[in-house]
């Protein structure tokens, strides 16, 4: 067992080494420009594209002309967003959202509020879910976009997406899902799932970063969108700059593996984060957030009171490696604002950790893992009565 164990796959995963195998003749050999026409490097280049458009389309039940390659999640989320804000402007100008989705999200929303947009930002309950009837509720004739996350990162969370998606279709409206974190764990469907916009990527699945696709529904609804990044027209126009060849594949290679492989991985991998569950719910006081019936199968979060996140992420020092439930906002130690949208208390919020299982972790390092955890905890809370 190697040190230190990897428990932060929410954040990223490494990639799988049959996804490199397939990239690495992408950058010395095959280094053809997708877009050159004119000769034999860029026919290659252009096919490997089309193979991985495929690729990424099978694995959401997608047409591949419906794939659009972005930088990543964060470029699909803004692209989607202001550019159906962009496009959809003579119908309305009203979107609605949630308080728990990532950054990339929230952030969007704030800069089409500063554009004269009018965004809902719905609550979510103790268990992490958005009320279906609040969600109606909240919809008005100018509403042109519905934007509610698949699967929630920090808590893991699956929203009633097939429900949410139906409301928004009886209405007219669109729907937008950022499903980074739930592609390749549960199974997605954009047809199944009443998907009209969906971002994904590639490095929350075992491809490389910096890469990731957005999926624009062509056919029942055709949506428009606004490109955000002008210039020579790759992608269809809604997405310009020279393809990442070499990262391309890699996400469909990723991509591909995912749809082989997680009907046998999920439960594994569930059996694994159930495991670890159980040993540190063993730890007095220690609580889950968020619903655990309706999550991903590789995640959880947990409170230990009495003790601090940080404190503890400390002393778990170089042996394990996550998240604390204030560290998300980065720079600043505000408590995580997915934990307070819960109403789970600014202490417990800062004395929680989240726990990120993937493909590689093993029993014995779920075990190490429980052991250390709870010999730091018992470290704190003595410290604490002293
Ligand atoms: C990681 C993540 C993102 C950002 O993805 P990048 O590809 O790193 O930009 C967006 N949304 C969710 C839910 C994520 O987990």
């Amino acid at each position: 067992m190697n040190l230190p164990i990897y428990l932060d796959y929410n954040s990223t995963t490494p990639v799988d080494p049959r996804v490199l195998a397939a990239m690495l003749p992408y950058f010395t050999q095959k280094f053809g420009n997708a877009a050159s026409r004119s000769h034999a490097f860029g026919w290659e280049g252009e096919e490997a594209v089309e193979i991985a458009r495929e690729q990424v389309a099978r694995f959401i039940g997608a047409e591949p002309k419906e794939i659009v390659f972005t930088s990543g999640a964060t470029e699909g989320d803004n692209l989607a967003l202001k550019g159906v804000f962009e496009s959809y402007a003579a119908k309305g100008n009203h979107i609605i959202t949630v308080v728990t989705e990532h950054k990339a999200v929230l952030d969007s929303c704030h800069h089409i509020q500063r554009l004269g947009g009018e965004v809902t930002f719905l609550p979510v309950d103790a268990e992490g879910l958005i009320d279906l009837a609040g969600l109606e509720a909240a919809i008005r004739p100018s509403t042109v976009l519905v934007a509610v996350m698949y699967a929630n990162n920090e808590i893991g969370v699956i929203q009633p997406i097939r429900a949410i998606s139906a409301i928004a279709r009886r209405h007219g409206i669109l729907f937008f899902t950022d499903a980074t974190q739930a592609v390749g764990k549960v199974p997605v469907d954009v047809n199944a799932d009443g998907i009209d916009l969906l971002t994904m990527s590639a490095h929350k699945i075992y491809g490389p970063k910096g890469i990731g696709a957005l999926y624009v529904r062509r056919r029942n609804p055709r949506v428009r969108l606004a490109a955000q990044m002008d210039g020579g027209g790759h992608e269809r126009g809604m997405r310009s700059g020279t393809l990442n060849v070499p990262a391309i594949v890699g996400l469909g290679k990723a991509s591909e593996l995912c749809q082989m492989e997680m009907a046998a991985e999920a439960p594994k991998v569930a059996a694994l984060r159930d495991r670890l569950e159980t040993g540190l719910l063993a730890i007095e006081g220690a609580r889950v957030n968020g619903s655990r019936e309706h999550r991903l199968p590789q995640v959880t979060n947990i409170s230990f009171p009495g003790v601090d996140g940080e404190a503890l992420l400390a002393g778990l020092g170089k042996d394990v490696a996550l998240s604390s439930g204030s560290a998300c906002t980065s720079a600043s130690m505000e408590p995580s604002y997915v934990l307070k949208a819960l109403g789970v208390a600014d202490d417990l919020a800062h004395s929680s950790l989240r726990l990120g299982l993937g493909r590689f972790t093993t029993a014995e390092e779920v075990d190490y893992a429980i052991g250390r955890i709870r010999e730091t905890v018992e470290k704190l809370r003595e410290r604490a009565l002293q």
